[in-house]
């Protein structure tokens, strides 16, 4: 307890009480006074019961002294009287009576509520103790209405306090989700230009062995990074709770080869022995084949990471009636027990030192639990941990009804390629220009602007047979520039492809309804865009 509610009661505690003598003769009303003077309450003399009641209701008491009989009311009417209004329902009565009191009469003190009698002589002593007594009670049940009154404003005064905090907290989550998604989208858009230009930059200078050291050294370094930033934009998804999934019925072992393939070269600079187990039987699951991909991959990678070299790294899968299970299991740093399920938490690893850091943001395995869950799946970990490698189960529905299958794989290059008329748009001058120089080495014809305005006017004159175009750019947006296009004189037939940073369900609307024919999110790859330009036209060159 507080030491002002402690204070609080001291001050209670000696706070003398009212108490209501109520007798018709005067004389006895001073011999009450007399013999309960010393206790040193308030007393209060009332010679009537009209009187009582007009002292009743101009202040508290904490219980009446009431003689039995008196002329015009007794003391059993007077109390029924009393005790009919809601505040003196509970109030303590000592009827002190002259005659001996049948078992009637005392039945019908009790049915008025009244709680003790003294009889006539008062023995000072007995009627004092008794008083004292119901004076003490009241002092306290006083007191206790009154620390439970602050102890409530105290409780709602906190409850506030809580309440503001944690408005607080939410608005600065809030904050922190639309920080890391703008972070993330703003951390995305120079990795275009840059991408671009490692892959331009390969090509150009292939077989120079200066050269190839340094592009490599960059290339992974980007993949890196991309690697990083989608990941962070995927938590930031998470977050808003705005991660989507492109279900299909989908080849498990598809899902296994594109995994395996993307861990391939990490697996080769750690040196680790990988197997995968045999498929006894093919399955379709009901998947978004790119989400399971970076699943599996993400488990693979870890395995990588927290297996020391050269260790074992197994990926098996197994069927059931009703679902499709991948294990990745390693012989690495193990995980404890009580840490097991906080590695699915954000941000959360294990060992967070920097000799140990393992170049990740502990938000993998996040974004792994909830793409396998938003599948309608499960995760398991098993690890007797310290140094006794890791087993991690994921099992996905799959599909029961008979429904084609879907892979992961790109199109075939056509060797009768015919070079395309392309246009790109893009404000940022770097992004538009590496853009173009790689279309221009995959053998097409590309003209550049910088702005809606100027794409429209040159689509007017040059009639390409695509444009890539930017959506956020100043003058005139991308959205602008396509319904412009559109309605031009051969604008009708010209692929529109938008190139954004933002790819939820929301912004692929906005293209589409703008007019764009595909929505692809930057950064655009070379392979990604040999398959847009082989999608567009069947006889277009393939990469050289
Ligand atoms: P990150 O790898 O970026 O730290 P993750 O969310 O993928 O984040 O993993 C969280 C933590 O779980 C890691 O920091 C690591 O401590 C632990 N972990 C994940 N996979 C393994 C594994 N195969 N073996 C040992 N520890 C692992």
């Amino acid at each position: 307890m507080d030491s002002s509610i402690e204070v609080g009661m001291d001050i209670a505690a000696s706070e003398p009480v009212n108490i209501l003598m109520v007798d018709d003769q005067p004389a006895k009303l001073l011999s009450y006074e007399a013999i309960l003077r010393d206790l040193g309450e308030n007393l209060v003399k009332a010679s009537s019961g009209r009187e009582a009641l007009e002292h009743l209701l101009k202040q508290d008491f904490a219980m009446i002294l009431v003689d039995v009989c008196m002329p015009e009311q007794d003391g059993f009417a007077l109390v029924e009287l009393i005790r009919q209004h809601p505040r003196f329902q509970k109030i303590p009565v000592i009827f002190i009576s002259a005659v001996h009191l049948s078992d009637m009469d005392r039945n019908k003190g009790y049915a008025s509520g009244a709680v003790d009698y003294v009889s006539v002589p008062v023995v000072p002593v007995v009627l004092r103790t008794k008083v004292a007594v119901f004076a003490d009670l009241y002092r306290k049940t006083r007191d206790l209405a009154r620390l439970n009154h602050e102890l409530e404003s105290r409780v709602l005064m906190r409850t506030e306090e809580l309440h503001k905090t944690q408005n607080a907290l939410l608005e600065m989550d809030r904050r922190k989700d639309e920080f890391l998604a703008t972070l993330a989208h703003e951390l995305r858009n120079p990795l275009a230009p840059m991408q671009n230009s490692v892959e331009l930059l390969r090509r150009v200078k292939a077989g120079d062995s200066a050269v190839e050291p340094i592009v490599g050294t960059l290339d992974r370094q980007l993949q890196q990074l991309a690697h990083l930033i989608s990941d962070l934009m995927d938590v930031s998804r998470i977050t808003r709770n705005k991660l989507e999934l492109k279900r299909e019925p989908v080849l498990l072992s598809t899902i296994i080869a594109n995994a395996t393939e993307m861990a391939r070269p990490k697996l080769a600079i750690y040196g680790h022995e990988f197997t995968v187990g045999d498929l006894v039987e093919d399955v379709l699951v009901d998947a978004d084949p790119i989400r399971l991909t970076q699943v599996v991959f993400n488990l693979l990678s870890n395995a990588i990471k927290y297996t020391p070299k050269p260790g074992r790294i197994r990926l098996e899968a197994k069927v059931t009636d009703d679902s499709a299970e991948i294990c990745v299991a390693d012989n690495g740093t193990g995980i404890d027990t009580e840490d097991q399920t906080r590695i699915f938490e954000p941000f959360y690893q294990v060992d967070r030192t920097l000799e140990r850091a393992q170049g990740g943001l502990g938000i993998g395995l996040t974004l792994v639990k909830t793409i396998v869950e938003k599948h309608g799946g499960t995760i398991d970990v098993q690890s007797n941990g310290n140094g006794t490698g890791s087993t991690f189960v994921i099992r996905i529905p799959r599909v029961q009804r008979n429904e084609p299958t879907a892979t992961l794989e790109g199109p075939t290059a056509n060797p009768e390629a015919k070079s395309l008329r392309l246009l790109v748009v893009d404000d940022n001058q770097d992004a538009a220009e590496t853009l173009t120089r790689l279309l221009l080495h995959l053998g097409h014809e590309v003209e550049t602007c910088y702005d809606g305005n100027a794409a429209c006017e040159k689509a007017a004159v040059y009639e390409p047979d695509a444009i890539f175009m930017d959506i956020g750019m100043p003058v005139m947006n991308g959205y602008d520039a396509a319904r412009q296009i559109r309605s031009q004189p051969g604008g009708k037939d010209t692929i529109l492809i938008a190139l954004t940073g933002w790819g939820q369900n929301e912004d692929r609307r906005k293209t589409e309804a703008a007019g764009f024919d595909r929505h692809i999110v930057k950064p655009v790859t070379l392979s990604q865009l040999e398959t847009i330009l082989a999608d567009l036209n069947p006889t277009a060159p393939s990469a050289i």
